[in-house]
């Protein structure tokens, strides 16, 4: 802390003085850190959630980009409101109905990606020491969001079936006997990341009905909900309940990342807040970015788009799954997900995945450590494999390297036991 890179050296930070408290907060994720190393081509990186991109149609939508600057360029490049497009704001209610959603198109804000949606509610909602309560692991984006508002984030266990409500109970309890003020429950309920595991579906009033009890509102955090390898979908909490329930969406894996155009459902009031907060975030939402997803979503079969990412990642998840089972030692063992990017993985006493992970990257094959995903320094023996962006013939590579580091680990472990 205090010292910044600077031709290859380290010196001191001459603005140390100046940082405002919550920048105390703000460290590199130990994912952003490895993207470097993680990005050479030798290197299986099992680590990123990069979507998949290459089934896009991207003449069709390199034409229709073209046509909209041709002609609606004064449009398309100009400001516009903060709320987002209307018509963009009614194709995200088309989308969202897909998961049970009844909403007005008013209630829609339009975000730079789902993660600007995770900073503005955690802008208007946590104080100094509020507590949010979040499954563990959680999703690094939202622990960066909360720690830069300086909330504090209490951890809740899942189980094979997502959250468990009487954790979340006692985790409630415990706060409020020790005087905590908790604000938010943030969750991922379909194909977690990093879990992958998804929310049972009866728990899911049940966790509703509890964070009522407590006062607490339920921030819905849903990437991934439409990538269910079956086609499944489950009914969102908000469906459940609209007045307690802020549900964040996001076209970055169901269409393109780079794009950056995600959105928020909120309660009517809360909606308000929300679009002062992005006038003074961002002004507005890139125009030409919500007007390529709303041509995109009026003239392309979409839902057919998904079903291919879906056959993709199925066929990624099954070569990872596969090579798991060939390679790791025993006493391994990880989540099956059904939907979404990620399998979480269990190594045995002996192996640490955060300090494996510089002989991992040696042996060319990278992972997300489990302790990026904490903010309490569990974690070291979890680790997180994505299975999104390499071919399965990559994830089977990178597999048998990673099974052989932690054969070599388990070795030295012993030998020194
Ligand atoms: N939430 C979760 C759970 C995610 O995994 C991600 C991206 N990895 C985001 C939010 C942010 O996505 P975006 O800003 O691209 O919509």
């Amino acid at each position: 802390m205090g010292h910044c890179p600077r031709n290859g050296h380290t010196v001191p930070d001459p603005h140390l003085g100046r940082y405002a408290a919550r920048t105390a907060g703000m460290t590199a994720s130990e994912i952003r850190a490895l993207f470097a190393v993680a990005s050479r081509p030798e290197v299986v990186s099992l680590a990123g959630g990069m979507p998949n991109l290459a089934a896009l149609p991207l003449e069709t939508l390199a034409g229709q980009a073209a046509q909209l600057i041709a002609g609606e360029g004064l449009t398309a490049l100009q400001y516009a409101s903060a709320h987002g497009l209307p018509v963009l704001r009614e194709q995200i209610c088309e989308v969202m109905a897909l998961e049970g959603i009844t909403a007005r198109p008013d209630d829609v804000v339009v975000t730079v990606g789902s993660q600007m949606g995770l900073d503005l509610v955690a802008r208007l909602f946590c104080d100094p020491g509020d507590v949010v309560v979040a499954e563990g692991p959680s999703y690094v984006g939202a622990l960066g969001s909360f720690a830069s508002y300086q909330a504090q984030v209490v951890h809740v266990p899942m189980d094979g079936h997502g959250l468990v409500p009487e954790a979340l109970r006692a985790a409630l309890l415990q706060a409020r006997a020790a005087g905590q003020r908790v604000k938010l429950l943030y969750t991922i309920p379909n194909f977690h990341n990093p879990a992958g595991v998804t929310l049972a579906v009866e728990r899911r009033a049940e966790i509703l009905e509890i964070c009522r009890a407590f006062d607490v509102l339920v921030v819905e955090d849903n990437p991934y909900g439409l990538l269910g390898f079956d086609g499944q979908t489950y009914p969102a909490l908000r469906s459940l309940d609209p007045e307690n329930v802020v549900y964040l969406g996001s076209f970055s894996k169901t269409f393109a990342s780079g794009l950056r155009v995600g959105w928020v459902l909120a309660p009517h009031a809360v909606r308000d807040k929300l679009v002062l907060a992005t006038e003074s975030a961002t002004l507005c939402p890139p125009t030409l970015n919500q007007m390529i997803v709303s041509r995109y979503l009026a003239t392309h079969d979409w839902q057919g788009q998904i079903k291919t990412f879906r056959e993709e990642y199925r066929e990624r998840r099954d070569a990872m799954l596969g090579a798991l089972e060939a390679y790791l030692p025993p006493g391994c063992t990880w989540t099956e997900p059904e939907g979404g990017f990620y399998v979480w993985v269990t190594v045995p006493e002996g192996v640490d995945t955060k300090a494996m992970l510089p002989r991992a990257v040696a042996a060319r094959v990278a992972y997300a450590s489990g302790t990026g995903f904490y903010t309490d320094g569990a974690g070291s023996r979890r680790m997180r494999l994505s299975y999104c962006y390499p071919t399965p013939e990559r994830i089977c590579e990178g597999v048998r390297r990673l099974g052989a580091v932690m054969e070599s680990e388990l070795a030295h472990a012993f030998a020194g036991a």
